[in-house]
């Protein structure tokens, strides 16, 4: 007998015969002898829709308001989940975020987990109930709701998992694992058996949203065994592993992330000294805003022009930020682009291979593709494009690495 934990996203909870197709999977992972806790996220559409009504009622709404609002989504499916278990005479109990006393910080909308009282969980789970919990939301120390930044509640899962030392945390969804490339953008994509978790990592930060990137780290960091899997079909789905299986050649490229959530701003013809870029970075993460690929180049004129990436979301004030340095260094243009979007290679076996970066380039420019940023770590190449190319550029690059066909 072991414990699982088992999370349902959005589409596998979104009407009420999901939910009740989901009480029978757990029925029978229980008929095999197993413990379940099970995290749930909201409906789909239901967290969009909520924000939504948030923005029709302030600007910018209050951070803790925010999640007093979105983490209701959560708390209807869990109990809607416990009945559809209630019906088929199972026990089952649901638990909120703070009701469990998942204790975050206090950093409304992007909160982070940092301990789990496991004390009620344990105890339901030897009276023989499926413990049903939702994911997504917290609180903090002084009692506030807190919520855990979209795609929370992969990170409720793992960390849960984490905390009761589950044997398996199955994240199941509407794809059957994870793919070489979003499979809803690339026909050809391929479900992987196996990725690392670092490789996981590097394409969830660059943007594969199938798994929320503080769920890689946990399970990386607690060594939780995860798997992604469909909700709608049997299979493997995709197992997430430790870098420790020297038996299988790794393939270069696992895998293509791309995003198209970022802007790129330029501060041209900076008078060039020591301190420039600390200057102009400075004030971009005195807004708090977070900055990702940062280019810095030196003309003959002997100023310097910095390029750098923010969230397409921020770029309004980054601009306005860099507008005022801009002035104050006495700059001579300041320009932003919000229709660009990245592209990254990733792969563990790019540490021993070289010319990777070269195919990568020449794929682009056979493509006729300008290439505006490069950026590189060891098991990764990311590039900025113009948006209008990214399907164009993401399937040349899936059939130049041969991630098409048997593995
Ligand atoms: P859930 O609501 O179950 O959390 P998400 O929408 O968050 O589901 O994540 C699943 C989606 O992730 C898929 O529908 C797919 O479009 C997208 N996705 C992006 N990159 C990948 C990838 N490499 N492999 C599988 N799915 C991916
Ligand atoms: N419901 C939340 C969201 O849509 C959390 C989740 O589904 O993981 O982001
Ligand atoms: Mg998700």
């Amino acid at each position: 007998m072991s414990l699982i934990v088992q999370k349902f996203g959005g589409t596998s909870v979104a009407t009420v015969e999901r939910i009740e197709a989901v009480a029978e999977k757990i029925i029978g992972f229980r008929q095999q002898g197993h413990d379940v806790v099970v995290v749930v996220s909201a409906m789909s559409g239901e967290t969009n829709r909520l924000i939504s009504l948030a923005n029709e009622v302030q600007k910018q709404p209050t951070a803790r308001e925010l999640d007093v609002l979105v983490s209701t989504g959560e708390q209807v499916t869990t109990a809607l989940l416990c009945m559809a278990l209630h019906e088929r005479q199972h026990k089952a109990k649901s638990y909120n975020g703070s009701q469990v006393r998942i204790l975050t910080d206090d950093a409304h909308t992007k909160a982070r987990i940092q301990k789990i009282d496991d004390e009620h969980i344990h105890s339901d789970l030897r009276d023989g109930c499926v413990v049903v919990v939702a994911g997504f939301q917290g609180v903090d120390e002084q009692g506030n709701i807190t919520t855990l930044g979209r795609g929370g509640s992969d990170t409720t899962a793992v960390a849960l998992a984490a905390a009761l030392k589950a044997d398996e945390c199955q994240i199941y969804t509407d794809v059957d694992g994870v793919y070489t490339t979003d499979p809803r953008v690339v026909d050809g994509a391929r479900r992987l058996d196996r990725i690392t978790f670092e490789e996981m990592l590097e394409m969830a930060s660059q943007g594969s949203k199938v798994l929320q990137i503080r769920s890689v780290e946990f399970a990386g960091k607690y060594k939780v065994p995860l798997r992604v899997l469909s909700s709608f079909v049997d299979g493997p789905g995709t197992l997430i592993t430790l870098e420790d299986d020297h038996t299988m050649e790794a393939p270069i490229v696992s895998g293509i992330a791309f995003n198209r959530d970022e802007a790129k701003l330029t501060i041209l013809g900076v008078p060039d000294q020591p301190g420039v870029a600390a200057k102009v970075l400075g004030a971009i993460s005195d807004e708090n805003i977070e900055v990702d690929v940062i280019v810095q180049n030196i003309a003959e004129d002997k100023t310097t022009d910095l390029t750098f990436t923010v969230h397409r979301n921020d770029m309004v004030q980054a601009e306005s930020t860099l507008r005022q340095v801009s002035e104050e260094l006495g700059a001579r243009e300041v320009k932003t682009d919000d229709k660009i979007a990245k592209i990254s290679i990733v792969g563990v076996g790019m540490r021993s291979h070289a010319g990777i970066a070269s195919r990568m380039f020449s794929t682009l420019a056979d493509l006729s593709i300008n290439i505006q940023l490069i950026t590189t770590s060891e098991i990764k190449i990311s590039v900025v494009v113009e948006e209008k190319y990214l399907e164009l550029a993401v399937r040349g690059l899936h059939s130049a690495f041969d991630l098409e066909g048997a593995p």
